[in-house]
């Protein structure tokens, strides 16, 4: 997906790299409404990634319930070096916690999702916006042009 930002440029967004505890899934439950607005945003890009440190073991078995390619990132770092692989300039990501913030600052587009599991403030500034729940930000990002992240980051 290709979009402006008065002041900000040109974005081409072709990979999405998800996070999933507190991201896609609350309490290890996949979020309702998630799985059929990944279905259309698989319309939209290349390629779509789960990037986690899979610390309740459900990782796989979600990633192929919502066709997404898993990565196993254990550490901050690890989804920093993950996401340069992918060509970071064409990602979006999107996450929550203290281990995206390396992320956050590798990709072109990271935003910041604060549900029941909250999110991490220092993960939220490398952001660049913040929603308050992971419909709202797939549903911007499903939008095309996507008018409400432009309004909110034009300058
Ligand atoms: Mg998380």
């Amino acid at each position: 997906m290709k979009f402006s930002i008065p002041g900000r440029g040109d974005f081409d967004i072709q990979k999405v790299i998800f996070d999933l505890n507190g991201t896609l899934t609350i309490d290890g439950k996949v979020i309702e409404g998630v799985p059929e607005r990944i279905q259309a945003l698989r319309q939209r890009v290349l390629a779509l990634f789960l990037f986690t440190g899979d610390t309740q073991g459900n990782g796989a078995t979600i990633a192929k319930e919502l066709g997404l390619e898993l990565k196993v990132t254990g550490h901050a770092q690890d989804k920093a070096n993950e996401a340069r692989e992918l060509e970071s300039e064409h990602c979006a990501a999107i996450g929550n916690g203290s281990i995206d913030i390396e992320l956050f600052k590798t990709v072109k587009f990271p935003m910041a999702v604060r549900q029941a599991e909250g999110s991490c403030p220092k993960a939220e500034e490398e952001a660049l916006i913040v929603f308050p729940s992971i419909l709202d930000a797939l549903d911007a990002l499903l939008q095309e042009p996507p008018k409400r992240i432009i309004a909110t980051l034009r300058r």
